[in-house]
């Protein structure tokens, strides 16, 4: 059994450590990451110079591009002829809900897992301050044996948020949807020692849209949350109603 481990905080990440240990109890894991911090790159694929590789030690590889890289050039490249059974990335410090997946590195190695047709799943500690990843590390190895044992619906990952604490914190499992998020005023406009205007994206405390089977809500209510998510983007009701407009040329 081969468990390919990526995740967007880089490759000495404590959450991803954290993953390989637990999960290496049921499987042979290669760790395949980004040399550096590569959150919030979403799918970003690098096709315009080389990719280097650093092997730090048995099994673990550090790649000097995005997540969405080192999925690719693990399965296509330096495991070529050992194709992983099922890829997981994380544990991401810090969660990953709602509208915010689409930037998400964490999410993007799992999408390219699937991509590629392996099962995948992306794990996020949805921590704000203290970063403890034993009880996300091992829901993630006891998920992983599910997945081995069950598969997966095809082109179709799991994107799991555990919240912070102790596992007799933790209320049980929840099955969610993507939540809906209400984006505040998120742009800080400041001036520069030289006097010259710079941003910081993301800065006001962000909210949701209330919907009580969304992923943010489980996490707020303490539960572990599990969203199955699918990549045809394709609005079906929109789909349908464009459907009878007239295009006529
Ligand atoms: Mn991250």
């Amino acid at each position: 059994m081969i468990i390919l481990v990526s995740n967007d905080d880089g490759i000495h990440s404590e959450g991803l450590s954290a993953l390989a240990a637990h999960l290496s109890k049921i499987g042979q894991v290669y760790v395949v990451a980004p040399d550096r911090d590569r959150s919030a790159v979403s799918h970003s694929l690098t096709l315009h110079r080389p990719l280097r590789v650093q092997q730090l030690q048995e099994r673990w590889f550090a790649v000097d591009g995005t997540p969405t890289d080192c999925i690719n050039l693990a399965v296509n490249g330096i495991l070529k002829g050992n194709r992983p059974d099922l890829v997981v990335a994380g544990i991401n410090k810090g969660a990953n809900l709602g509208d915010d997946i689409t930037y998400s590195g964490t999410v993007s190695a799992a999408i390219e897992g699937t991509l590629l047709g392996l099962p995948s799943v992306a794990v996020s500690l949805a921590g704000r301050q203290e970063f403890d990843f034993t009880v996300a590390a091992e829901f993630s190895a006891r998920l992983c044996q599910l997945i081995l044992e069950r598969g997966l619906p095809e082109d179709t990952l799991l994107n799991v948020n555990v919240p912070p604490g102790s596992w007799e914190s933790i209320r049980g499992v929840k099955v969610t949807r993507q939540g809906k998020r209400i984006y505040g005023d998120v742009v800080i406009e400041k001036t520069d020692p030289r006097g010259k205007k710079y941003y910081w994206i993301g800065g006001s405390k962000p909210g949701w849209v209330e919907n009580e089977s969304a992923d943010f809500h489980a996490i707020a209510q303490r539960y572990i949350s599990i969203t199955p998510l699918h990549l045809d983007l394709t609005n079906y009701a929109a789909y349908q109603e464009l459907e009878k407009w007239d295009f006529s040329l």
